[in-house]
C-alpha cells in the first residue's frame, strides 16, 4: 500500500497565481496579482547586490537585522517580530500547523484569501466559511456572521483587512469588536497584506490588538507595496507566547541573508514608500471611476485593486478575461474564490491602468 497524506490533503484545490502569460500575444500588461507598478526601492536593490559576498554562509537565524529594522519603521516591539522567507503564506500555514489538529474548526469569510483554507486543511482541521454581506458597492465581511459562526470547536479566525479579492475592510471599532466577541482560546489572524495602501483614518492594521490582547496576530508582507513578491519576505507581530509557538515550528533560517538585507533597506525607504502610495492614491480612485462609467459595478476599495463585476450574457466575465487578453491584458479571473462574475484588477503603472480602462470600455461599447 503506498503512503497516504493526512485527512484533509487531498481536499485541497492547489493555489493556482494570477496567469503572467498569454498564448500568441508576445509583451502583456499583468494585472493579475497585485504586484507593485513603482517596483521595489533602489536601496533594496542596492543591498542584493551587498549580499551576495555572503551567500556561502548561512544567515543570522532570527534574522535580527531585519526585525530591527520593521520595529523601528512600524515602533513596534523586536522580540515580538518573526520574519519568513517564503512571504507571509507561509506564517498563515505556520499558525495554523500551530495551532489547528483534527476536529478543530477555523472560521473565515466566503471570499476570503486562498491560503487559509489550505492551511486548515492541511492541518486536517474543518473550514468554517461565513457569508459576506453585498451592499451595491462591496462585498463586506460580516462580522456578527463571523461571531453566530463560532462554536466550542473553533481554534481560529482568519481575515484579510483590506480583503483580497473584495478591497473592502473593518474599522478598527468593527475589528475590535470582532474581536471581543471571540473566546479568549481562539486566535485572530489578522492578515494586513494591504495595509500599507490603507489611508482610511478608521482603519488600524492590528498594531494595537496584538499590544493588549494575547490570541491576535498581524501578518504583513513585502509583496506588496513594496514591490519585493520575487523575494518571497513576510512577516508577523504577535504576543510572546504565540512568537514562542511560531519560533519552536519555523526553520532555523527561514529568511536568507539576502532577504534580510533586502527587506531592512526597503523598509527604511520612507521615500519610496510614500511614493508607492501617492501613485496608488492617483490611480485607484481613476480606475474606479472610469471603469463606472461604462456601467459596470466596481466596488469600493482601499487596496491596491479593484473588484470589477460583469452581467451575464455577452457582457460577462469570461468574455472580458478573453476580450482583454487578446488586448494583451491579463487581469485576475477570481471564480476560485467564490466570484465567477468578477474579474480584479490591480492598479498599475500610468500606461498599464490607461490601456486596461480603454479595453474595458472598447469591450462594453462593442
Ligand atoms: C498577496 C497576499 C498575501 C501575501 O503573500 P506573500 O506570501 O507575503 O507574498 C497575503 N494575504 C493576502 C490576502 C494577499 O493578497
Amino acid at each position: 500500500m503506498s503512503p497516504i497524506p493526512k485527512p484533509g490533503i487531498l481536499d485541497i484545490s492547489p493555489y493556482v497565481g494570477g496567469r503572467a502569460g498569454v498564448a500568441g500575444v508576445a509583451k502583456v500588461v499583468k494585472l493579475s496579482s497585485n504586484e507593485s507598478p513603482v517596483g521595489p526601492s533602489p536601496a533594496a536593490l542596492a543591498a542584493l547586490d551587498q549580499a551576495k559576498a555572503s551567500v556561502a554562509l548561512y544567515p543570522e537565524g532570527s534574522a535580527l537585522l531585519l526585525r530591527e529594522a520593521i520595529a523601528e519603521v512600524y515602533k513596534l516591539d523586536l522580540a515580538r517580530i518573526i520574519t519568513s522567507g517564503d512571504g507571509s503564506d507561509a506564517l498563515l500555514t505556520m499558525l495554523a500547523n500551530a495551532y489547528l489538529q483534527p476536529g478543530d474548526e477555523a472560521i473565515f469569510s466566503e471570499h476570503a484569501f486562498l491560503v487559509y483554507k489550505i492551511a486548515t486543511l492541511a492541518n486536517s482541521a474543518t473550514p468554517v466559511i461565513v457569508p459576506e454581506k453585498n451592499t451595491n458597492h462591496a462585498l463586506m465581511v460580516d462580522v456578527d456572521a463571523m461571531l453566530a459562526a463560532v462554536t466550542p470547536k473553533t481554534r481560529m479566525l482568519y481575515i484579510a483587512n483590506p480583503n483580497n479579492p473584495t478591497g473592502s475592510y473593518l474599522t478598527r471599532d468593527e475589528m475590535a469588536k470582532l474581536h471581543a466577541g471571540l473566546p479568549k482560546n481562539v486566535l485572530l489572524v489578522i492578515d494586513a497584506a494591504y495595509g500599507e495602501y490603507v489611508t482610511a483614518k478608521d482603519y488600524e492594521a492590528g498594531i494595537e490588538l496584538v499590544a493588549k490582547f494575547d490570541n491576535v496576530v498581524m501578518t504583513r508582507t513585502f509583496s506588496k507595496l513594496y514591490g519585493l513578491a520575487g523575494l518571497r519576505i513576510g512577516w508577523m507581530y504577535a504576543s510572546a507566547a504565540i512568537c514562542d509557538a511560531i519560533n519552536r515550528i519555523r526553520g532555523p533560517f527561514n529568511t536568507a541573508l539576502l532577504q534580510q538585507l533586502a527587506g531592512a533597506a526597503a523598509v527604511r525607504d520612507r521615500d519610496h514608500f510614500w511614493k508607492a502610495v501617492e501613485h496608488n492614491n492617483t490611480w485607484l480612485p481613476w480606475i474606479t471611476a472610469e471603469i463606472r462609467k461604462t456601467g459596470l459595478r466596481v466596488d469600493d476599495s482601499v487596496a491596491n485593486f479593484v473588484l470589477i463585476h460583469f452581467p451575464q450574457g455577452a457582457k460577462n466575465a469570461a468574455n472580458a478575461d478573453a476580450f482583454l487578453n487578446k488586448g494583451g491584458v491579463i487581469l485576475r479571473g477570481v471564480a476560485s474564490y467564490g466570484l465567477p462574475d468578477c474579474l480584479r484588477m490591480t492598479v498599475g503603472t500610468e500606461d498599464e491602468n490607461r490601456l486596461a480602462v480603454s479595453l474595458i470600455q472598447q469591450f462594453m461599447a462593442t
